[in-house]
């Protein structure tokens, strides 16, 4: 693992990986059409979609989430994480707030992302 001179946010927290359920389409956990995501990690939700284990209970935490929230924390699948995982952004990495971070944060007590977090230039991408 690369560390960047200056650590990507999303590595000290992880908050998102533990509170949202995770949802996907089957398709991303079957290797014969592409999908990467490993199937063990994940559970049936419905007909259509999968969910990654760990993210429908009462207090989510995914099971591939690695470390400890608000302190150390990596997505143990990165190259292989689903689709949603990769589409939520860290508030203002690119000069936007992200509702999905703010909340996440805000409920495991940790202080919304500011401009000033990335005045240095975050490298890393959602939890890598
Ligand atoms: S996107 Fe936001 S909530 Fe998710 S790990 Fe990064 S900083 Fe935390
Ligand atoms: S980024 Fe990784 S640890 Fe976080 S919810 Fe997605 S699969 Fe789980």
């Amino acid at each position: 693992m690369v560390i960047p001179s200056m650590e990507h946010p999303c590595l000290r927290c992880g908050a998102c990986c533990a509170f949202f359920r995770v949802a996907f389409h089957w398709s991303e956990a079957e290797p014969s059409l592409g999908g990467g995501v490993p199937p063990a990690l994940t559970e049936k939700l419905d007909p259509h979609r999968l969910a990654m284990r760990g993210t429908s209970a009462t207090r989510p935490h995914c099971v591939a989430l690695q470390g400890t929230v608000g302190e150390e924390a990596h997505c143990g699948i990165y190259e292989h994480r689903p689709s949603v995982c990769r589409d939520v952004q860290p508030s203002w990495e690119f000069g936007v707030h992200s509702a999905q971070c703010d909340k996440a944060r805000l409920a495991h007590g940790l202080p919304l992302l500011t401009s000033r977090d990335w005045l240095d230039g975050g490298r890393r991408g959602h939890l890598g």
